[in-house]
């Protein structure tokens, strides 16, 4: 048995010596979700001009340093307008309408912004000196490099915008949209191996016998899996029993990383670490203080251990071939909310790191807590709660549940709340670490 914190380690340790797969060129779009095998530079410079952040008009800083000031209007230059260098050019005296977007005339060096401007439209030679048209009064000075981004200043032509190893989300796609990459060089997810175990579990479309539960963990499972940015090989029900759960066991090591439920508890019918045993496997952990979960377990199997290649996908090693490194696998505790939890914990960050990802820390939010806590100490825990409130003013409260069974209760939850194995009561109104749930 190990602290949570050192349980996480240990997987952080192994994740951090797995390969990913493959690299594979897919759209876009198709990209989304996906770890980059590459690296996104800028193609130009960013942005490419100096470009106007307001509607305005684009002066020397230097003709604005008294005000009013009333300024020779000498054109117009509106968002995809280009300015032959010098012609025109914002003279001293001068200046020149610009939109957001647009860039900047040679000779201004700021934009002032329209609200504090207006245009003055009188019959020439009317004006003092001057035989003009237009003119503009600016009656808010402005410094210079005021309200436009000068060339490159967000980045250098081929600078990295993107390391390789993100996976790509919205901002990151408009990153690789925007230096005109309509492809992009992603890793094959990592196949996760799904494997249910218990008598009394049976699949979602048979009717259940009056003690049977449906297995409800392998799709939690493979929907977290595809949401940690792997692909779920959901495998047939193991049942408690030793022979189909190692020849089970020994398909799903076919995989890049094998996730088991159910039977890692003390009962007389909790047969998978002992099957795992059989294999050779080499355990790292086997039980956690943390609740739910506490009898997780994380190990592997060997090289030699003699595996069926799953053949699900093209991509992967051909059928009938021994798969040649170490398999990790995770025994989850079959309670699903238990399975949930310890997937987040621990399952999740080594199917990033077959996934190709760098390593990313478990983030905690803070909030006050709306209602008091009692529990025993001993072990940290991870409680499904709901987090709430206008605006600013988070709470978080436990959402009511029967315990690491109830699903309904967790799905009511958006979060966990996090409590450390040596408090015993925690006072409404105090802060509290959190745990998103994620998707
Ligand atoms: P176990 O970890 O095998 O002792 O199982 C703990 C609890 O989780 C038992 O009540 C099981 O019926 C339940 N359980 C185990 N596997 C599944 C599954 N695949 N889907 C839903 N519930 C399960
Ligand atoms: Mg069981």
């Amino acid at each position: 048995m190990v602290s949570f914190e050192d349980a996480r380690h240990l997987v952080e340790q192994h994740a951090a010596g797995v390969s990913p797969g493959e690299v594979e060129t897919v759209d876009l779009l198709l990209g989304l979700g996906r770890v980059l095998a590459e690296g996104i530079l800028a193609d130009r410079d960013f942005p490419p001009f100096a470009r106007a952040t307001r509607d305005g008009y684009a002066v020397r800083a230097a003709d604005v340093v008294e005000i009013p000031a009333r300024l020779e209007l000498v054109g117009e230059v509106k968002a995809g307008d280009w300015l032959e260098p010098g012609v025109p050019s914002v003279g001293p005296g001068r200046a020149m309408a610009i939109m957001t977007g647009a860039p900047l005339p040679a000779g201004a060096d700021a934009v002032v912004m329209v609200e504090h401007t207006s245009s003055i439209h009188e019959p020439a030679g009317k004006l003092v000196g001057k035989s003009v048209d237009k003119l503009v009064e600016v009656r808010r000075s402005v410094g210079v490099g005021e309200n436009f981004v000068p060339r490159g200043a967000e980045a250098r032509a081929g600078q990295l915008l993107l390391d390789r190893g993100r996976r790509l989300d919205h901002a990151g796609i408009a990153i690789a949209a925007s230096v005109g990459k309509s492809g992009v060089e992603v890793f094959r997810k990592p196949r996760v191996a799904v494997l249910s175990t218990g008598d009394e579990v049976v699949e979602i479309d048979a009717t259940p016998g009056p003690a049977q539960i449906r297995n409800s963990n392998s799709y939690s499972l493979a929907a977290q899996v595809q949401n940690a940015g792997g692909e779920a090989v959901r495998l047939a029900i193991a049942p408690d029993e030793r022979k189909k759960l190692r020849a089970l066991i020994k398909e799903g090591l076919g995989c890049d990383l094998l996730l088991l439920t159910g039977g890692v508890s003390m009962g007389k019918y909790d047969l998978v670490e002992q099957v795992l045993g059989e294999l050779k496997a080499e355990f790292y952990f086997t039980g956690a203080e943390i609740q739910p979960g506490r009898p997780v377990v994380f190990g592997s199997c060997g090289a030699d251990t003699p595996v069926r290649v799953f053949a699900a996908r093209p991509l992967s090693a051909p059928t009938g071939v021994s798969a040649p490194h170490k398999k990790y696998f995770f025994g989850l505790p079959g309670n699903p909310v238990s399975t949930m939890v310890t997937f987040e914990l621990f399952a999740r960050p080594m199917i990033e790191a077959l996934a190709g990802m760098t390593p990313q820390p478990l983030i905690f939010l803070c909030a006050r807590l709306k209602s008091e806590i009692r529990t025993k100490t001993g072990l940290k825990r991870f409680l499904p709660a709901v987090l709430s409130g206008e605006f600013e003013n988070a709470e978080v409260e436990l959402a009511r549940w029967q315990g690491s069974g109830d699903i309904a209760a967790l799905a009511r939850a958006n979060c966990y709340v996090v409590i450390p194995p040596d408090r015993e009561r925690i006072d409404a109104g105090e802060w509290v670490s959190l745990l998103m749930r994620s998707g």
